[in-house]
């Protein structure tokens, strides 16, 4: 987790306490003072004219991570005031580059004409711009959300309180504190509010274990979190007299609480209000399968072990799944990917609509023609709502909407079918909004008012009206043309235009002399001269007025087209999830089909059966015929597996895939095997041994232990458990006992299904002892001194770890493989195996099965010694076993 607040505020605090007299100076800086004093934590970006304006501070960090040239501001002869600043139009960039490296960064307008203020513009900080609360697309990733994400950490239940300033989602969750970083891992909030004083909590609260680096934590006061004062807050946001509506009861206190922290925190960043945030929907635990930070990252579900730019998908479930062809549904898909359902009726009636999608391509081919082109009407409903969507965007709007018919004829196609049904059942085509915006604005208007024609004709008779007075002044101005040059006989006479003089008459030198005595001369270039004529300045003036009217009406109509269409964000917002889900829905079934993935068939016992299952990322790595199937089975009374077989064999592949198939299926698609039934899991833990843990590059054996820990507290009967080479941390004697009693918690305790793969074939002798524990192995083949390995399981224990085989792979020296052979031929002779006892006590005989790991049996003649009664032996007794022990010591 970053620090919390990497800005300048500080330094900047310092500096803005400076002895005032020393650059006491204009009126100007003071003004600046009074408004930086304000939102110290911030850079502050201050207009003058066409440039935001950074000083002091401000001015040297941009610098420095804008590159941009340093300068001083002369301030009344007093001291030098370091500045920066960065031209307005190139604003979005620069805010993307500050933004995206944690800072905040506060936009101060000049909020009255210039030229029509007493003494100093005024100015006002309009709006502040943090990673977590960003509308501009630059700052956004469409494929995922930009959730800003406020923690209560009360006990024994903490709240969260999540928004999405583009997209205007709002959602409240309450969870156990065990449960706050598998939340908080999920939503991935680029920025997280914590209560002040309360971090000691917050770390309390498993917050360690919640570690993006990418979040910015924002400290805020205690109060804020008071769930009183955020009842207030959401129905003033929302306008309602009580929370009931949404559903919101008191059980939800403290995720109300962290709501009003967040809301509060808004209204100081957009002063101007978030009109298009959506109703607060409530997640209540239980409904979904929590997934923990480290699970999600083994499984490479939406981001790679390997790292990688962010977004970058390469090599994680959701690369392969995601053939979206909306925004809006490449989020919700990443969304159903760490949000696996626990309930199986919702599970089934996703399975119904992929396996009628996947049924039928024909449905499924018109409904994803017909999504393509659906550009994001989510965010840009929030735009439109916000009052910040361009005329060009409003018009995507509408284009997008319009697509709505052929939408729902292709997904009608497919109605009955599970999840699709309710869908269609609430389907809204907005072709009120569509229509008004596609009568209302030319097809491709431009990025702002002004520059080119955004409302078409006939749409307000006064702009019409205006446009036809324009053009008879052009008419005009051109005719002007044609009746001087017969007027003056100067054929090459032409009438021109530019910004500073209007339209003028111009004649080449050659022909001044023809120039009648009422033209008035403007401007003298080395080979013309420039005239204007009474009659021009008047169609001139007529011109040039109607521009401006033309300008400030057509804003009016789109102006108020936008706020109409913004007040039905609502509607807007449920089409666009609907549009989503059909996207994610057609989605699964595209891949399912593609893949050969087959429909997973699920029920609510215990039993997990996976034929020819497969690991759909790896699988995708290499030609289709060279992924070898596997199958797996777990059931009650053989509900533990211990996988073994050496480095490379394929156990981590078959492992992760097993988790995989199982999350794949509970979000509601097909898995990648030939037939698959799954008792449907609470949850899915994965475990990865710290030396083969890439995700944390400090990883020690500790936290390896306390992940482990984790999970023998919070994991239930219903879990799925998938332990990779737990133990490896550390010696291998102390490996091997903590593995093996992990394993015996897991099996006797908490009953779980569990997959265990480890190299340590010592733990094959947990079979014996362990009535649900069964032994497989990857097979390998060797084929004189090489080993070729199979990939594919099968039942019984390996016999061995095939380490120096790999070495060979690995190109050790002949020479060093030789000896190793040799030093393992050596410990193996040692390595005795006591007492395997038939049943009886387990206990006793686990104590004596741990014998099995001291490194060797001692030397017979040590074991003659032990037993010796030195007292009870005569000198001649004696003087005889001393002879016999020597001798049988030199054997
Ligand atoms: P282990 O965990 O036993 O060391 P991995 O699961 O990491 O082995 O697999 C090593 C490599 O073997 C993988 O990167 C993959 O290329 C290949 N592999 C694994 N399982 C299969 C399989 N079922 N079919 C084909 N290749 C596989
Ligand atoms: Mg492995």
């Amino acid at each position: 987790m970053r620090a919390p607040v990497p800005t300048p505020s500080r330094t900047l605090r310092s500096e803005m306490t400076r002895p005032v007299a020393k650059d006491a100076g204009t009126p100007l800086m003071q003004q600046y003072r009074e408004i930086k004093a304000r939102h110290s934590d911030a850079i502050l970006f201050f207009r003058m004219g066409d440039f935001y304006e950074m000083f002091y501070d401000d001015a040297e960090v941009a610098s420095r991570v804008l590159g941009l040239t340093l300068t001083s501001r002369n301030n009344g002869g007093a001291a030098e005031v370091p500045l920066a600043g960065v031209p307005v139009k190139a604003l979005n960039e620069y805010l993307r580059r500050l933004v995206s490296q944690g800072f905040r960064v506060a936009i101060c307008e000049q909020v009255e004409d210039p030229k029509l203020a007493k003494g100093i513009v005024r100015r006002e900080v309009v709006e502040t711009i943090t990673p977590g609360a960003a509308f501009a697309d630059d700052l956004l990733d469409g494929a995922r959300n930009n959730f800003l994400c406020a923690l209560n950490a009360s006990r024994p239940v903490a709240g969260i309180a999540a928004v999405d300033l583009s997209t205007g989602e709002l959602r409240l969750a309450t969870a156990s504190a065990s449960d706050v970083a598998p939340v908080l891992a999920r939503l991935a909030p680029s920025e997280l509010l914590v209560a002040r004083e309360k971090s000691g909590d917050a770390a309390e609260l498993d917050l360690v274990t919640y570690s993006d680096e990418n979040v910015l934590v924002t400290e805020r006061e205690a109060w804020e979190f008071d769930p009183a004062l955020g009842a207030d807050e959401i129905t003033r946001q929302f306008a309602v007299a009580s929370l009931e509506g949404f559903g919101i009861g008191a059980d939800d206190a403290s995720a109300v609480g962290a709501a009003g922290a967040l809301l509060r925190y808004l209204r100081e960043l957009q002063p101007s209000g978030v009109p298009h945030l959506a109703r607060p929907v409530v997640e209540r635990p239980g409904s979904a399968m929590p997934l923990d930070d480290m699970t999600r990252r083994n499984l490479e579900l939406v981001e790679s072990l390997r790292g990688g730019a962010p977004g970058d998908t390469a090599g994680t479930l959701l690369g392969v799944l995601d053939r979206t062809t909306t925004p809006m549904g490449a989020r919700l898909l990443r969304q159903w990917i760490l949000t696996p359902l626990t309930d199986r009726a919702a599970i089934e009636a996703r399975l119904d609509a992929v396996e009628a999608l996947a049924a039928d391509s024909l449905a499924r081919a018109a409904l994803r023609s017909a999504l393509d082109g659906v550009r994001d009407v989510e965010r840009l409903a929030g735009k439109t709502a916000a009052g910040r969507a361009t005329p060009r965007e409003l018009a995507a709007l509408g284009a997008s909407l319009a697509r709505l018919p052929a939408v729902h004829e292709a997904a009608s196609r497919v109605s009955g079918a599970g999840a699709i049904a309710p869908l269609l059942a609430r389907w809204d085509a907005c072709a009120d909004i569509a229509g008004e915006i596609a009568s209302t604005l030319v097809e491709r208007p431009p990025l702002a008012i002004g520059d080119e024609e955004s409302v078409r004709e006939g749409v307000d008779a006064g702009l019409d009206e205006l446009r036809a007075l324009r053009r008879g002044g052009k008419d005009a101005i051109a005719r002007i043309q044609s009746t001087e040059r017969e007027r003056t006989g100067i054929s090459s006479l032409k009438v021109g235009y530019n910004k500073v003089f209007g339209y003028f008459i111009s004649v080449t030198n050659s022909n001044r002399h023809l120039v009648p005595e009422h033209y008035q001369r403007r401007q003298t270039l080395s080979s013309e001269e420039r005239y204007v004529t009474p009659e021009l300045k008047e169609y001139e003036e007529k011109v040039l007025t109607a521009a401006e009217r033309i300008e400030a009406r057509e804003r009016e109509i789109f102006e108020s087209l936008r706020a109409r269409t913004g007040k039905a964000v609502e509607r807007l917002q449920c089409a666009s999830s609907i549009l989503a889900q059909l996207d994610v829905l057609a989605t699964l079934a595209e891949v399912a089909e593609h893949e050969g993935y087959v429909r997973p068939e699920m029920h609510d016992g215990f039993e997990l059966e996976i034929v020819g299952g497969r690991h759909p990322v790896v699988e995708r790595m290499m030609p289709r015929e060279k992924f070898i199937p596997n199958d797996l089975v777990l059931t009650d009374d053989a509900r533990m597996v211990i996988l073994t077989g050496p480095n490379m064999a394929g156990k981590s592949t078959v492992l992760r895939q097993v988790g995989l198939i199982v999350l794949m299926a509970q979000m509601g698609g097909f898995v990648p095997a030939s037939r698959a039934r799954i008792g449907i899991v609470d949850r899915v833990f994965t475990r990865v041994g710290a030396s083969d843990n890439l995700v944390r590059g400090q990883s020690t054996f500790m936290v390896e232990m306390s992940e482990t820990s984790a999970i023998l507290h919070t994991a239930s009967a219903r879990s799925l458990v998938l332990l990779d080479e737990i133990g490896r941390g550390t010696s291998t004697y102390d490996g091997v006992s903590i593995a093996w009693s992990v394993s015996e918690h897991l099996h006797d305790a908490v009953r779980c299904k569990t997959v265990f793969a480890t190299h340590y074939h010592e733990l094959t002798q947990l079979a014996e002892e362990l009535v649900a524990v069964r032994n497989y192995n990857v097979a390998v083949r060797e084929v004189g001194d090489e080993v070729l390995f199979l990939h594919k399981l099968q039942p019984g224990g390996a016999d061995r770890s095939y380490g120096i085989e790999v070495g060979r792979l690995a190109g050790l020296p002949d020479p060093v493989l030789r000896r190793a052979r040799q030093v393992l031929r050596l410990l193996e002779g040692g390595h005795l195996v006591q007492g395997k006892q038939e049943a009886g006590g387990r206990k006793q005989e686990t104590a004596q099965q741990l014998g099995l790991f001291e490194p060797s049996k001692p030397h017979p003649v040590v074991e003659q010694l032990k037993a010796v009664d030195v007292d009870g032996l005569t000198p001649r007794q004696a003087l005889e076993l001393l002879a016999r022990l020597i001798e049988e010591a030199r054997e």
